[in-house]
């Protein structure tokens, strides 16, 4: 192991890797996996990557034995929340994918009306730490069973009566007799680091990663967008364009009251958007993607 490499944690496979790849690749990095597909080494920095299970990600960062990790907002908060290490991973920055709710479902038959519903009931959860907390705010006192898994299956096995899960469509809760009541946290993929200062080299190497990543985030949404429009429309057109700083404007050729402004829009550009353009008297109006971005 070289202590000069950056160390990164990614989730193996499942719903976080496609994600995390994918980050990595528009940040300009190939990985080239090792045989055992454990280990994979980049080619453009001195970054090695770590291909584990998601579950382990905030324990391995934490520890030191990776300096940074992606991992879903809900593991490195349940970490940070019921894992009671003495320095848990720190959260650096919200990723934009692998969004998923951490949500309370109840028997369909319950009529809902608030967590109060809950005091002295049963809830069983692989994330205890974040339930608690939930229902310690909403001043409820209920025990949690701890799953690993089929948590969904719990009150139909009376081993508890509502839950705490991950819900995407609902369709896994509606099978088994259950609706989701009450949102506990709303999560996305994030980065962690280590709490411990990185050597020179390694701090180098983390903050350009870091900017390099930032730099594909705010692309993301960001559209270049250019247009003709009367010279006299400027500011109206400026107030307009979503997210964009002072746009830049061009003379074009012949006429003197047109001009041509170009500006870079850090938000999404919708139709409505080009609607209330064109009625400010903007022609011509291209709205291009932005393919990479650096402050
Ligand atoms: P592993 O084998 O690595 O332990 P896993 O089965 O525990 O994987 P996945 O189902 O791949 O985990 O989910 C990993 C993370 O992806 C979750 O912790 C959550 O942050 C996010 N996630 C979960 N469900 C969804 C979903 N339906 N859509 C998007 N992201 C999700
Ligand atoms: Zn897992």
């Amino acid at each position: 192991m070289s202590e000069k490499r950056l160390r990164i944690a990614i989730q193996k496979s499942g719903r976080l890797s496609d994600g995390s790849f994918e980050l990595l690749k528009s940040c300009g990095l190939s990985i080239s996996r090792g045989r055992d597909n454990l280990y994979g080494r980049v080619q453009e920095l001195p970054i090695d990557v770590l291909l584990v299970r998601d579950d382990d990600i905030p324990e391995f960062v934490a520890d030191g034995a990776c300096d940074i990790g992606i991992v879903g907002e809900n593991v490195a908060e349940e970490d940070r929340l019921a894992a009671k290490r003495e320095e848990p991973a720190v959260v650096v920055m919200k990723l934009g994918f692998s969004r998923c709710k951490l949500m309370l479902a109840a028997p369909k038959e319950w009529a809902w009306d608030g967590p109060s519903l809950l005091e002295g009931k049963r809830i069983a959860t692989s994330y205890p730490g974040l339930t608690s907390r939930f229902l310690e705010l909403a001043g409820v006192k209920a025990t949690t069973v701890m799953m690993n898994g089929s948590v969904e299956i719990a009150p139909r096995l009376r081993i508890a009566d509502a839950v705490c899960d991950i819900v995407s469509t609902g369709a896994t809760l509606d099978a088994n007799g259950l609706k989701p009541v009450a949102t506990v946290l709303e999560s996305e993929a994030v980065l962690i680091r280590n709490v411990a200062t990185f050597s020179g080299e390694k701090q180098q190497v983390f903050d350009a990663l870091l900017k390099r990543i930032e730099g594909v985030i705010a692309s993301r949404e960001a559209k270049y967008v250019m247009m003709n429009a009367p010279r006299s429309a400027l500011e109206a057109i400026t107030k307009v364009l979503p997210g964009a700083e002072a746009p830049t404007v061009l003379e074009l050729a012949g006429a003197r009251d047109k001009v041509a402004i170009h500006a870079v829009c850090r938000e999404s550009v919708f139709w409505t958007t080009l609607e209330q353009l064109k009625s400010l008297g903007a022609s011509a109006i291209l709205v291009l993607p932005i393919e990479k971005m650096m402050a």
